[in-house]
């Protein structure tokens, strides 16, 4: 089994991760637990910066923290050079929160209310990524009302279709994303930003995907985009300085899932970047783009407690564990399927038998639909593998479940980067009215 970053086991035979001992953790900080393994998120944002910078000139690389974004996920990114994506108020505000510097911050979402583009005007993020017509039209009236000028991009649907599940693929031309460019919309949005009083056009954005296991889409993306700015340079004089791909690089989910390296995607996007704009003699834009995944996915591990094992003769055996849908909604929304161990006999040979790992909520929310474990106990610690995006960023109260807490280890290390939600927390938001007193 391929263990990811600092994981290891120790002598006891226990899953460790960042020199911290799982099971120990597991007693310590309860179950479910998120564990984020600080040396691998790190490893990460430098092998993107440094592989890419090795390729091309200017570089950018910004974290999408929709993926996993706390007050000290963020200082991470800060530490580490990164420029950082928001798309929503709470994101871009627990950003400014950690002290994130806003130039390097960026507004992305497909219908930002006015307060929002407010926020960000008045806050100074460094670009607000526009959308749509109207997007640009609203963003010139409320920078005009401000007395400011507010620093764009535009966001382009490319029309290119990668290879993942549907809900995450977004750059195909039938898509709520962006303004097309088949269709001419892309064309007339940089018309109108070129045109529009207080606004400043940078350059054009597409992020066509998520979970992209090949780098065909990233190449056929940046050609498509390159194209582009090359027509818009010859249509309007304007020369695009800033191209950003988006993210959507995938992770190993499962032993089979491979996706590309960082430094494979860098040669890949690279080359694909530095020949199309041979061929339109442009000048090589700044390269942004925008990981999520592919930072803290594999950097995280949610830990559990086996509670039940229940064998239906002939059927299957089900295990439950102390969370599943509230803290992690993937394999129900995606049919995402994750790899996991037991923590606590990690040495130990899977028996013959597929188990199905099951959480504790009321509806069938199958978490692995199919595992081989050593015979799972009640009071086993089940480690699932790459937990690190879109799990507790996605996560709910559903069946008034309090959210996890979630640890930063490193070098034998562990501090609480979320505390777990208390009953009390549960109904804070509650309010009874006068006439139910
Ligand atoms: C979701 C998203 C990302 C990050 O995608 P990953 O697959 O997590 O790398 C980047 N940019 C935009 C605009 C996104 O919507």
């Amino acid at each position: 089994m391929t263990l990811f970053g600092t994981q290891g086991i120790n002598a006891a035979g226990h899953l460790t991760i960042g020199g911290c001992d799982t099971v120990e953790l597991a007693e310590r900080f309860g179950t479910p637990l998120y564990v984020v393994d600080e040396w691998l998120v790190r490893d990460n944002c430098r092998r993107y910066l440094g592989a890419f910078r090795a390729v091309l000139p200017e570089v950018e690389i910004a974290y999408a923290g929709k993926a996993l974004l706390t007050t000290a996920i963020a200082r991470l990114m800060d530490q580490e050079g990164m420029a950082l994506d928001t798309a929503s108020a709470g994101e871009l505000y627990t950003a400014l929160q950690a002290g994130f510097p806003p130039e390097r911050i960026k507004l992305h979402g497909n219908f930002k209310k006015p307060d929002l583009l407010r926020m960000a005007l008045e806050t100074g993020v460094g670009r607000i990524v526009v959308d749509s017509l109207e997007e640009l039209h609203d963003l010139s009236q409320i920078a005009a009302e401000m007395g400011r000028t507010a620093d764009i991009l535009i966001r382009v649907a490319p029309g290119i279709k990668a290879h993942t599940h549907h809900a995450i693929q977004t750059g195909q031309e039938d898509t709520k994303f962006g303004l097309g460019l088949r269709c001419g919309s892309a064309r007339e949005g940089t018309r109108l930003a070129l045109e529009l009083p207080n606004l400043t056009l940078h350059g054009f954005h597409a992020h066509i995907g998520s979970q992209i296991l090949d780098t065909d889409a990233f190449k056929h993306a940046t050609a498509a985009m390159v194209d582009f700015l090359a027509d818009m340079r010859d249509e309007f004089g304007f020369a695009a300085r800033q191209l950003d791909l988006g993210g959507g690089l995938g992770i190993r989910y499962q032993e089979d899932d491979i996706p590309p390296t960082i430094e494979e995607l860098a040669q890949a996007v690279g080359t694909a970047l530095k020949d199309a704009c041979a061929a339109r003699d442009f000048p090589v834009p700044e390269l942004i783009l925008e990981p999520g995944r592919s930072i803290v996915g594999e950097a995280g591990t949610t830990l559990y407690t086996v509670g039940v094992v229940k064998h239906i003769p002939g059927v299957r055996t089900y295990v439950s564990v102390d969370g599943g849908l509230s803290d992690n909604p993937r394999p129900v929304m995606y049919d995402a399927v994750y790899r996991a161990l037991l923590a606590n006999r990690a040495n130990e040979a899977p028996t013959h038998e597929l188990v199905r790992i099951s959480g504790a909520h009321c509806e069938t929310d199958t978490l692995i639909p199919e595992i081989a474990l050593p015979e799972p106990a009640p009071g086993d610690i089940l480690a699932v593998l790459g937990t690190g995006a879109y799990n507790h960023a996605m996560a709910s109260n559903y069946n008034r479940f309090s959210r996890p807490a979630m640890v930063l280890v490193a070098d034998g290390q562990a501090d609480l980067i979320y505390a777990r939600e208390s009953l009390a927390d549960l109904v804070r938001q509650d309010l009874m009215p006068e006439r139910l007193a």
